[in-house]
Parts: C-alpha cells; structure tokens; sequence
C-alpha cells in the first residue's frame, strides 16, 4: 500500500538569491523524493517561487511588483522556468514531472474537484510527480489563494494524503520571534491549533511569503483531513528522509485528527469564504457542540454581513470564540423575520470548528 506525501515549498527556498530557481535544492529534494518512493511514498510537489523567478528573469530589481496586472504577467515568465528547473531535478533521477496550476474554484465547485483529484490519481499510477501552483497568470485578485500554504493543504486532502510537509526558511514554529527573543525555542508538536498559537505564529510572520499565520491555517486544514503537516527547514539537509526516519522530531509536527472530514464538509470549513458572522447564545452553543443539534433563529443573537440561502456563515459563540462554519437554510432577511424556530443553519451543513 502506498503512501503520499506532498512536500510544499516556499518562494525563498525554491529560488535563490539572485531570485531564479535554486537547482541545487530542487536536485537535493528530487533525490530524497525519489529515495522515498522506494519506500513506498508517492510524492506531489507545491512550488511557489513562480512570480521571484519571473521578476529575475525580467531584470526587475529589487523590490517586488505589487500591481496585480504585473504579478499576472510576471508569474508567466517565471512559472515555466521553475517548472524547466523542477523537471531537470527530477529527470535527473529518471522521474517525469506533470504540470498542475489550480485555482480555488477547482475546490469550490464539486465537479471541477472531482476532475483534479482524477488527474492527480491518474499522473500518480502513471508514476508521475505532479508538481503544482496557483494558476497565477490569470487568478483572480479577489478570490485567489495568494499563498500556497492553504492550496497545498487542500491538495493534501485532495490526494488523500498521509504526510504534508510545509519546507520554510525557518526550523518550524517557534513560542517567540527569535530576532526579539533569545528564549524562542521551538515547538515540536501541536495537537490543536487553537487561538494561543495563533497569536504566537502571528508575532513570527514575515518569514517567507505566506508567513507562520498561513502554515498554522494550512496545518489545520490538513488535521482536519486527517493528514499529518511538518513545518520544516529546507536547508536542513536530508530534511525529508529525517522526517520519514524520526517521524515528529524534525520541525513543528501537526498531529491529524481520526476522524477526517468529508470533502463537502471540508469544503464548508475552509474553500468557501464566509458571508457573515452570526453570534449565537450560550443555550445555542450548547445545542450545536453538545447536542449535535442545528442552529435556529432564536439562537442567534448577532449578525454581522449580509448572507443569502446557500451562503457559509461563521458561528461565534457569546464570547467571540469560533464554534463553527455552516451553510445558511435562509438568507439574512429571513432571519430578522422569521419565527424562532426557523433552521438557520442545519446541522448536515455544519461543521463544528470550536
Ligand atoms: N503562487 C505564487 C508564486 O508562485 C506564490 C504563492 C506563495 O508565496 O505561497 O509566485
């Protein structure tokens, strides 16, 4: 039975200093990818580095483009000489690679997910290494990932996944920003992601593109899955075999939760972007987390946004607290009008996030 892993890798460490793609890492990971397939590892690669390699390759300096028009035309000059260096990696082992760019509406729309996770299968029995990013070019500015942290965890899932490592220019996730405290030390293992640690990784960000708060939203995402994350350093050497040898020792590990969640209830959690905020009273609370219950109007004692029937709405507990995401029975006017009893959210369409 074979095992899949999907190694995701940030902007700073695909590509080098001088802002192309850095052949050596690429070489050294395609080689420890190809060491673990013979233990029955089958691999898929998330690689940014798309819009740095294009703005070398232009010549644009130092500073990155921040207008949406050129990032697009920029991710186009680049995507395609990391992928160059991607394949070079792995031919070098005898291995082909195939070209994945997706976009959120590939997880949002139910038929356009089962077509990529067709694809992935297929390239995988095909012994392919699937090598993926957000479709950059054209993505749109509103909707887009951004960073490649969340689409690598919904890949993970996507796959079926046992192992997501999140490779980083730093060792994992540390209790402290370490350039303003000599005390920081690392975190080995998270057994929930709750709001103390995102306060810590948020104190951590501007490490890599998408930061520690991204590699904590991906981690979880994963945990719901049911699939382990690492965050690792990917200048440590070997840095995936030690991870396969001395499972949680290497970097911050993200233990998965038994009981995954189904791909439409992962999809309520996490590909679908909240319309409203709904605060809900503590009798309410106890009905959704304790009871199995639905949420229904007389619950509800705060709405902020406006929300239509279909639309995922965010459930607050009366201290703030997320208890959990849902698709809305009725639209937001509905709500203020209707009866007590009336199913806001039911609870085949919640999912308990608390
Ligand atoms: N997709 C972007 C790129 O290839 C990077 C996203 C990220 O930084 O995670 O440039």
């Amino acid at each position: 039975m074979s095992r899949r892993i999907v190694v995701k890798v940030g902007s700073s460490s695909v590509t080098g200093p001088d802002g192309l793609p850095n052949t050596d890492l690429l070489m050294a990971l395609a080689g420890e990818l190809e060491s673990l397939r013979a233990d029955g590892w089958e691999a898929v690669v998330v690689s940014s580095g798309a819009v740095a390699a294009g703005w070398a390759t232009i010549g644009g300096g130092e500073d990155r483009p921040t207008d949406v028009a050129v990032l697009q035309a920029v991710s186009a000059v680049g995507q395609h000489r990391l992928m160059s260096t991607w394949a070079s990696a792995f031919e070098a082992q005898g291995r082909t690679v195939g070209q994945v760019l997706l976009a959120p509406h590939d997880f949002t729309d139910r038929r356009q997910y089962l077509h990529a996770r067709q694809t992935f299968s297929t390239l995988l029995s095909l012994g392919v290494v699937p090598v993926v990013n957000e479709n950059d070019a054209v993505a749109d500015d509103e909707i887009r990932f951004g960073d490649n942290d969340r689409l690598a965890a919904l890949v993970s899932h996507l796959v079926g996944a046992d192992r997501l490592v999140m490779l980083t220019d730093a060792p994992g996730l540390l209790t402290a920003d370490p350039r303003l405290d000599q005390e920081a030390s690392l975190i080995e293992i998270v057994t929930e992601v709750d709001a103390s640690l995102e306060a810590v990784a948020g104190g951590t960000t501007g490490v890599g593109s998408g930061g520690m708060a991204s590699k904590l939203a991906a981690a979880r995402i994963a945990s719901f899955s049911g699939v382990e994350a690492v965050i690792a350093d990917a200048r440590l050497e070997g840095v995936l075999t030690l991870i396969d040898a001395n499972p949680r020792t290497v970097g911050t590990t993200f233990v998965a939760r038994q009981h995954d969640l189904s791909a439409r209830r992962l999809w309520i959690a996490f590909a679908v972007a909240p319309a409203a905020h709904l605060r809900v009273d503590a009798g309410a609370q106890a009905a959704l987390v304790d009871r199995g219950g639905s949420l229904l109007a007389a619950g509800v004692s705060e709405v902020t946004g406006a929300f239509l029937e279909g639309d995922a709405v965010e459930i607050h507990g009366s201290d703030g607290s997320l208890v959990g995401k849902g698709l809305a029975r009725c639209s937001a006017e509905e709500l203020e009008a209707g009866v007590g009893s009336l199913v806001v959210v039911h609870r085949d369409d919640l999912v308990l996030l608390g």
